[in-house]
This record gives C-alpha cells, structure tokens and sequence, in this order.
C-alpha cells in the first residue's frame, strides 16, 4: 500500500504545493505545528533520510534551505526549524522519506518544541563514544 506521501505525489490527495521540479516536492504540512510549517520530500519513493541515495538528498536539502530562506522573506520568520526523523523511536510517523522546515517567530506561540536534556549517564566517556561512531563511519 501506498504511503500518504506517495499519494500527494501521484496526485490521489491533495496538498497546498509550495515547490516542485522532476525529483522533488515541497507541500504545508497538513498539522501546521508552525504557521507556514512545510514538508521536503523526494518523488521517488524511500524510507527516510539514511536510506536515500546521496544525490537526491542533496537535492532535497537545497531545497529545504532555499524554503527557510522563503519563509523568513515571506513570513517575517525570525527563525526555521530543520527536522528528519528516521524510524519510529525518532517520531518517525510516514515512511517516506520527508524533510520538515518549519519556520519560527518571535512573538507568536506555535505547536512546536524541541527539549534537550543533558543525560549524565551518557556523558561518562564521551571519547570511547566518540571513537565508536568514528569507527563506523564509511
Ligand atoms: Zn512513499
């Protein structure tokens, strides 16, 4: 079954369109968790970020940045927000591949927030943890 992403893609839903070319498609997300609030997604059909061959990732990144910088202009945004999320312990939910960019301002309170917390047991050897991802990277 197709995903909802695909379908907005193939044309089977509609969506509020915000940029297309041949490989990728920009639309306002549906939740609107911020005013203007949009979603980056290759046509092409793959899981999420770690899956998608590097080229159109690239594309789909520029794309990403050039809406932000829309946003800003168009909006009066004073701030933007990138997300992808990769599997469902990230907060995947649509498993198509898809780049938030979500714009921020100052003085209007929108749905979204992004906590960090200092975890104390992580932290114990940063460098035998740092070596570990080193030595994965290909
Ligand atoms: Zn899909």
């Amino acid at each position: 079954m197709k995903d909802v992403f695909c379908m907005i893609i193939a044309g089977e839903i509609p969506s509020a369109k915000v940029y297309e070319d041949d490989e990728v498609l920009a639309f306002l997300d549906i939740s609107q968790a911020t005013k203007g609030h949009t979603l980056v997604v290759p046509k092409e059909h793959y899981e999420n970020f770690l899956e998608c061959p590097k080229e159109l990732m690239n594309k789909v990144m520029d794309v990403a940045q050039r809406i932000g910088n829309a946003q800003k202009k168009a909006l009066g945004a004073s701030g933007v927000n990138i997300l992808t999320n990769v599997g469902e312990s990230a907060g995947q939910t649509v498993k198509h591949f898809h780049v938030h960019v979500m714009p921020r301002f100052n003085d209007y309170k929108d749905g979204l927030e992004i906590i960090m917390k200092e975890q104390d047991d992580a932290k114990k050897d940063l460098a035998g943890l740092a070596q570990k991802i080193s030595s994965e990277i290909k």
